[in-house]
């Protein structure tokens, strides 16, 4: 039985850390924008305004890349590997404590079912920051048998790439301030975090987390803002050594153009369009709630979400019937009620950035096979949907919508090659998912698809498996070994003997 009384206490407790006057953490303290101005943050379950954050702009980050280039020369360089692991550690049983805090502050501002928040967000980021804690004792190069003439003792050594700034989204906040954060300080970098501008809550508890723990001052430094001030900033920065990045394509080709000022390190992770592929063989029944949940799961704002579906034409309706039956049962509502399955979209623009490419959808020759109900209210509720009639020529099918909406299409050719171009005709190539039982059909067809992740009956995020596109998904790998490496410089070291 849950504890209403309890809930109401720590439901309180976040909303008065929402509403508290937010300022900038830089250099171990918090400090006022030099603008004096700030944004209003909401509550996507009903549009209340929740909070304010501090706009900060050029002057502040140049304070924070100060901060954080001290930092990373004075005692972050002399820490020993074991002292990051350990405040690494610290931090992740820090956020354990408080991780009802956390799950609810992520809810009230994002709007996902706090039973979400409390299974994925809270316990991803913990999860991540133990994987990235066992790093910084084993970052080690390697001795190297030079081919040339001549006696050497050669040797290579990973150093950390410097000041990184970490520009992330509102779809799981929590969770990618700390996919930047965790393998950056664990390999020795110093940060500066841009959390969206919908979604600064948990990065300001997260960074009032991190001076308690013991993070020396200016190791982590927290500039809310907009993305054309704040963000735009940190990219121009010339003491900023590499930008790392998880948003739109848009934005990450800006980034990129931005980054050539100082030839900054750069790594996008910029979203996808997902095939979920069907085997005839399949069990019918895991795939159809796969398939839902792929698509369903915060309201479909993952980068990774399977948005296409194709199915084989011997199971294609029997699948199409049980998602649409799925996307009809959702309970869509506001993220704290405890009954909600799924919550609103993350902004009124988010919703009619969606509803917009139904409308598309629908002109251009697709219908609705399924649709569940958006929840009445203020909220920013978009229907769950199923489209077919869906060709690779419509928008619908071509553009990421990071929003619950399936195009669902069939194949009836068995041969993997054919399967495997229907799903690689796209810019993208974040994931795949395959569902059979076919165990040749599985590892073949993996090697066939572009993209960065193909998981096979089943979909997730590992923090030791690397995770990162193809084609225009982005540049380089976040999570395992790869992740953390992203972080470093390699130093090649030969001495004459
Ligand atoms: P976005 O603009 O790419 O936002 C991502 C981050 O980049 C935010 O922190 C944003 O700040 C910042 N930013 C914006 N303009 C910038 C600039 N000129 N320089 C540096 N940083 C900048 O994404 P969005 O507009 O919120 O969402 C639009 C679409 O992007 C979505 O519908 C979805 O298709 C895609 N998206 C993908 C992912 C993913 O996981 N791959 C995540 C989010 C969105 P502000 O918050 O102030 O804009
Ligand atoms: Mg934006």
């Amino acid at each position: 039985m849950p504890d209403i009384a309890k809930d109401q206490l720590a439901l309180d407790g976040a909303r008065q850390f929402a509403g508290r006057e937010h300022g900038l953490f830089i250099d171990g303290e918090w400090r006022e924008p030099r603008s004096g101005s700030s944004f209003e943050t909401f509550n996507p379950g009903d549009g209340s305004r929740i909070g304010r954050a501090a706009a900060g702009g050029e002057a502040d980050v140049d304070l924070a890349v100060r901060a954080a280039r001290a930092a990373l020369d004075g005692p972050w360089a002399t820490m020993k590997p074991s002292e990051r692991a350990r405040l690494l550690w610290r931090l992740a049983d820090a956020i354990e404590a408080h991780a009802d805090e956390f799950a609810l502050l992520e809810t009230l501002n994002n709007g996902k079912p706090l039973r979400d928040a409390r299974m994925f967000d809270v316990p991803h980021a913990v999860e991540v920051l133990r994987y990235n804690a066992g790093w910084p004792t084993k970052l080690n190069g390697e001795s190297v048998n030079l081919s040339g003439p001549g006696t050497w003792h050669a040797y290579t050594v990973r150093e950390p790439v410097g000041v990184v700034a970490a520009i992330v989204p509102w779809n799981a906040p929590l969770a990618m301030a700390v996919a930047k954060t965790a393998p950056a300080l664990a390999a020795g970098c110093t940060i500066i975090l841009k959390p969206a501008e919908q979604t600064p809550l948990t990065a300001l508890r997260l960074a009032h987390l991190m001076a308690e723990v013991g993070f020396p001052k200016g190791v982590f430094n927290l500039v809310t803002g907009l993305g054309e001030a704040a963000g735009a900033a940190l990219v121009a920065h010339p003491g900023v050594d590499k930008v790392t990045f998880t948003g739109s394509t848009e934005v990450g080709r800006l980034i990129v153009k931005g980054a050539t000022v100082n030839m900054k390190r750069v790594t996008l992770e910029l979203g996808g369009k997902t095939p979920v592929i069907v085997m005839p063989d399949a069990d019918i029944n895991r795939a159809i709630e796969g398939a839902a949940r792929s698509i369903f799961t915060n309201a479909g704002q993952i980068c990774n979400a399977g948005s296409r579906l194709f199915a084989h034409e011997s199971v294609f309706d029997a699948l199409v019937e049980g998602v649409a039956d799925f996307a009809g049962k959702l309970r869509v509502g506001p993220g704290l009620d405890p009954d909600t399955q799924m919550g609103p979209v993350v902004s009124a623009e988010q919703k009619a950035r969606v509803l917009s490419y139904i409308e598309a959808g629908l002109r251009d020759g697709a219908k609705i096979s399924g649709q569940g109900s958006a929840a009445s209210g203020p909220g920013y509720f978009v229907p769950p949907t199923v489209l077919t009639g869906t060709n690779p020529q419509m928008s619908v099918v071509r553009e990421e919508i990071f929003g619950p909406v399936l195009c669902a299409m069939s194949f009836s050719d068995r041969d993997l090659d054919a399967i495997a171009a229907q799903a690689n005709d796209t810019d993208y190539g974040l994931g795949a998912i395959v569902w059979t039982q076919n165990l040749s059909a599985a590892h073949k067809l993996a090697r066939k698809i572009k993209a960065g992740t193909v998981r096979v009956n089943g979909g997730g995020l590992d923090p030791a498996l690397p995770f990162g596109g193809f084609k225009q998904s982005g540049w380089g790998r976040e999570n395992g070994r790869e992740g953390v490496e992203a972080y470093t410089e390699v130093k090649s070291i030969a001495i004459a003997l």
